[in-house]
């Protein structure tokens, strides 16, 4: 068994559908979103030598229909998936249709039977909320955070000795308001419940990155009408050059390069194949 205790890999993300897909040294591995269709999730696993036979959970951030793609309430019927949704979203998956026998709710941290410790932050999204996560598995801590108006002292209190980091980026805020998005549009999103600029979002990985060992960060759910990866970089250059070699800028259509921890370094790639 080589080093990785973890290895996230994002199948997609934006406002069309988001997944990232965490394998976990000696158990199955997960997906947290599952935001692209079940045939669009497929493929993806299957460019990295996975099936979706070999997800067993999937955790949910918020049941909006980029990170619970609606073809999936049928697809649980054949596949023996649980979804892991938040007490707070239950209803909403119920009335979605989720099969009672899939569904597991919980409230607060567990730890599975497999011994992946899962805890859960409650972030500002609309009306009822996102969940971010905190996944420590094999000694390695990885986080994501999404979908979140404004980041809460939760985060940051709890965003700590991460190994890794996914963290929404939507929007560049000069796109975004000389966009001819109509104003209602515009006022949700930067309401402090809606999304995150590049700009809070750098704050706060900053921050996060002073009390972390983080070996990757992975920028979540960037707008396709109001954000774009040469901005972003700029951004990075000349704010926090030392993240550059670590950054990845995810996108809608291609998954992110397969990204493995293992206490804060990571593992060469002729280690993965032992994986
Ligand atoms: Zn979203």
């Amino acid at each position: 068994m080589d080093d990785a205790g973890l290895v996230f890999t994002v199948l997609g993300s934006g406002s069309l559908g988001n997944c990232t897909l965490i394998e976990r040294a000696g158990a199955t591995p997960i997906l947290i979103d599952c935001g692209l269709s079940p045939r669009a999730t497929a493929r993806r696993l299957a460019s990295l030598g996975l099936s979706l036979d070999d997800i067993t959970d999937i955790y949910v951030t918020h049941l909006d229909c980029d990170h619970f793609a609606r073809g999936w309430v049928k697809r649980l019927t054949t596949h023996p998936i649980s979804v892991h949704v938040h007490m707070r979203h239950r209803t909403r998956a119920v009335r979605l249709g989720v099969p009672g026998r899939h569904l597991e709710l919980f409230e607060d941290t567990h730890t599975r039977p497999d011994g992946t410790h899962v805890e859960p932050v409650m972030l500002a999204h609309d009306g009822l909320g996102s969940v971010g996560y905190v996944i420590e598995h094999a000694g390695c801590r990885f986080a994501l955070a999404t979908d979140l108006g404004r980041v809460p002292a939760a985060v940051l209190d709890r965003f700590v000795e991460l190994d890794g980091l996914a963290f929404e980026s939507n929007y560049d805020r000069t796109l975004q308001l000389t966009s001819d998005r109509p104003p209602v549009l515009k006022r949700r999103i930067m309401s402090g419940r809606g999304h995150l600029c590049n700009t809070e979002a750098l704050d706060a990985i900053l921050r996060i990155d002073t009390q972390s060992r983080l070996a990757h960060v992975a920028l979540l759910h960037l707008s396709r009408d109001c954000n774009c990866p040469t901005i972003i970089r700029r951004l990075y250059a000349e704010r926090a050059p030392h993240l550059l070699p670590r950054l990845t800028i995810t996108n809608q259509t291609v998954p992110s390069g397969r990204h493995p921890l293992v206490g804060g370094r990571t593992v060469g790639l002729q280690q993965l194949a032992l994986f």
